[in-house]
């Protein structure tokens, strides 16, 4: 029979890979608690309606890459693209607007997207994402940017350029989007197909093709920047002097878009230098329309989201977390003495301490060397006179140093034991 493998564009995440992302995880949980953000999960599957009007028809997301299927109860469902549509379905049914004043909300989980699986893309993938609710304050904008600078800086990225743009209110995209078609009219039998498709659905998608020609068309079109009203300016203006403050360099990229009628204002993109064509690592902006498309009250909100596997790709490039290594390692022979062994290890785990034991039965020498292997500090000893004399041998596996512990020490008195023996792992 053939063996079955994951599907195209899935992967499994092993060691030691996987001490990358608990390690981002771990960091992300930490500076996200420090923010007060309050972690948030939502389903990995919803309506597909959610996806049609919170995203919006006329994106790639929703036009070509959903997982969407019938349930046996013909009900149209849809595997989660992105976070922010789940987040904000849930701020709206549990109302927690009604709790008042501003909610900071933070996710992790896996993604879905039919794409052309390559470096840094996968058809399942992994965001971490925050979204603040309830505030149109250009500090909030200016907060989520530095929460996101700071993730990454920690985790030891130098190599990021914040691009920022503004994409003004509804009023002043209106008047930017007729300008836009005027600009590309001329143009349009050298626009590829889906930008050609967009001139009239939505000109402002033109501006992301990925197309050469269109991109080379895209250069010299009007800037958002020259149709931004006065209040959009003020907004601008106002994050832009915020993050100046906070040290965060940026520079203004007035292509930068987010070709939904439900994005306002603030817009950006963190790249990496180092990823090649798949280069964001994190995308954002505000977005005062969506609660309010969405069936809820008008709620201006602002968030972003990572994408874990091009951090995990970066954090690959400059060094790899390695194991966490045992402290002991347990080895014996004779059923008397495996049995005290395993014992001996659930007291030992029990006390704070990384503790392997070998279930091979093979003989001394053998376990012993596989001790050193594993990388343990400390090999725990016992055989059937060591079990008799209610004792084992403990030796260090870097000096060869060897001392005998009396069984109980560990087992009766496990913080005085933990107490002197975390000294010497530590020294
Ligand atoms: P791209 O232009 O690369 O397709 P996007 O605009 O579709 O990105 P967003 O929807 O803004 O991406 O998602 C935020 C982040 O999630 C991206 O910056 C990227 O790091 C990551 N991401 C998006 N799609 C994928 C994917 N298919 N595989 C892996 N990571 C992804
Ligand atoms: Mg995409």
């Amino acid at each position: 029979m053939s063996s079955i493998q994951a599907s195209r564009g899935t992967r499994d995440i092993l060691a030691p890979e996987i001490y990358d992302w608990q390690h981002l995880e771990a960091l992300a949980r930490r500076i996200l608690a420090q923010a007060a953000y309050t972690e948030i999960r939502t389903p990995s599957f919803e309506a597909t309606e959610l996806f049609a009007r919170g995203i919006g028809e006329t994106t790639d997301i929703v036009g070509k890459e959903m997982y969407t299927f019938v349930d046996k109860g013909d009900r149209s469902l849809t595997l989660r693209p992105e976070g922010t549509a789940g987040a904000v379905r849930a701020f709206i049914e549990h109302k927690l607007f009604a709790q008042g004043g501003v909610q900071r909300l933070w996710y992790t989980g896996a993604m879905f997207r039919y794409e052309r699986p390559q470096a840094g893309r996968q058809r399942q993938f992994h965001q971490l994402g925050v979204e603040v609710l309830g505030s149109k304050d250009p500090r909030a904008d200016a907060e989520v940017i530095a929460i996101a600078s700071d993730f990454l800086t920690e985790l030891g990225l130098t190599d990021l350029v914040v691009d920022l743009n503004s994409v003004g209110n509804a009023e002043d995209r209106l008047a930017y989007r007729g300008a836009l078609v005027d600009y590309f009219t001329p143009y349009e039998a050298e626009l590829d197909a889906d930008s050609r498709d967009r001139l009239t659905r939505n000109p402002l998608r033109i501006l992301d093709s990925k197309d050469k020609r269109t991109q080379e068309i895209v250069q010299a079109a009007p800037s958002i920047l020259d149709y931004l009203g006065a209040e959009s300016q003020k907004h601008f203006e106002r994050v832009r002097s915020l993050l100046q403050d906070l040290g965060i360099a940026f520079r203004l990229n007035p292509r930068l878009v987010r070709g939904l009628d439900y994005y306002t204002h603030t817009a950006f993109e963190i790249q990496s230098t180092l990823l090649g064509a798949q280069s964001a690592v994190c995308g954002g902006g505000r977005y005062d329309r969506l609660v309010a498309e969405l069936g809820g009250a008008d709620t201006p909100a602002v968030g972003w989201a990572i994408g874990l596997e091009r951090l995990v790709l970066l954090l690959q490039k400059l060094s790899q977390r390695t194991a966490p290594t045992a402290d002991f390692y347990l080895v014996s022979r004779g059923e008397l003495a495996e049995a005290k062994a395993l014992f001996v290890a659930q007291s030992l785990r029990r006390a704070g301490f990384i503790t392997e034991l070998d279930l091979s039965g093979a003989k001394f020498d053998k376990q012993l060397k596989r001790a050193s292997s594993a990388g343990a500090k400390a090999a725990l000893i016992l055989g059937e006179s060591e079990v008799a004399s209610g004792q084992l041998q403990l030796k260090w596996l870097a000096t060869g140093e060897q001392q005998a512990i009396a069984l109980t020490d560990i087992t009766a008195n496990p913080e005085t034991f933990r107490q002197t023996f975390s000294q010497r792992f530590s020294s």
